[in-house]
């Protein structure tokens, strides 16, 4: 079931969202090379826990720790370590998700570690971009796979793939409610959405296949091909006025 939000418990979710921004934000200007993704799990945690709310991913389901940190081919659920050590040339895919006073914020950003390639360039662009065209067609009234196909279309035009062993989804008083919301789809199907519906819309974007495999450690997944992959996510609350990002 959907639970529509109030606009006292939008405020809510809107508090946990602004804490993973300043956290991403904070993030991004720490990546270059030499650092490794235990010091930004480490730096994140701290800072999640200083703003009164808790990591939401430490522990969910085993997880170990509070960001995901997705490297290169790594599409997302990296865990990380000291040996993961970024270089020049890089891209990383950073998750944070939070739980303050009861309501769950969660985004994500992949960001450059120095000066990297044209096309890794380009697949961050055609992510972000696909992500701002899926929250663009958010409205009340839309069919969810109408916002679904806009990403997906932006995504081929470009010539890239999306992944469709993981989707966005529901979120609230739980980090993970229904509905799912997938990054592919056909227009005008699957459910109208309502004002005081809150979902999380996270595109994962391929330069190669769109094809998964999971590693050893049971989370990480990376590309079968293992090309680059980027990820972008904000949380939307969808209001009578349309959407309203909440992670930024
Ligand atoms: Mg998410």
């Amino acid at each position: 079931m959907i639970t529509l939000r109030s606009p006292r418990e939008i405020e809510k979710l809107r508090a946990a969202n602004r804490i993973v921004a300043a956290v991403l934000r904070h993030l991004r200007g720490l990546v270059a090379p030499g650092v490794n993704t235990a010091e930004l799990d480490r730096e994140a945690e701290a800072m999640i826990r200083d703003q009164g709310a808790e990591p939401a991913f430490k522990g969910y389901a085993g997880f170990p720790a509070s960001i995901c940190a997705s490297v290169n081919e790594v599409i997302v659920h990296g865990i990380p370590s000291r040996r993961v050590v970024l270089r020049e040339g890089d891209i990383i895919s950073i998750d944070v998700g939070t739980r303050c006073d009861g309501y769950y914020g969660d985004a994500a950003i992949t960001v450059p570690v120095g000066d990297i390639s044209a096309e890794a360039e380009r697949l961050m662009t055609v992510t972000r971009d696909s992500l701002m065209a899926g929250i663009d067609a958010v409205s009340p009234g839309e069919h969810l796979f109408t916002v679904s196909h806009r990403i997906q279309e932006h995504v081929e035009r470009h010539g890239y793939s999306v992944v469709r062993d993981f989707v966005g989804h529901g979120i609230g008083t739980q980090l993970h409610e229904p509905p799912q919301v997938p990054n592919y789809g056909k227009p005008h199907t699957g459910m109208r959405l309502k004002a005081g519906m809150v979902i999380a819309i996270e595109p994962m974007v391929n330069i190669g296949t769109c094809e998964v495999d999971i590693l050893a450690d049971g989370w990480t997944a990376v590309t079968r091909d293992r090309k680059l992959s980027a990820h972008f996510e904000h949380t939307i609350a969808i209001t009578e006025q349309g959407p309203d990002i909440l992670s930024q």
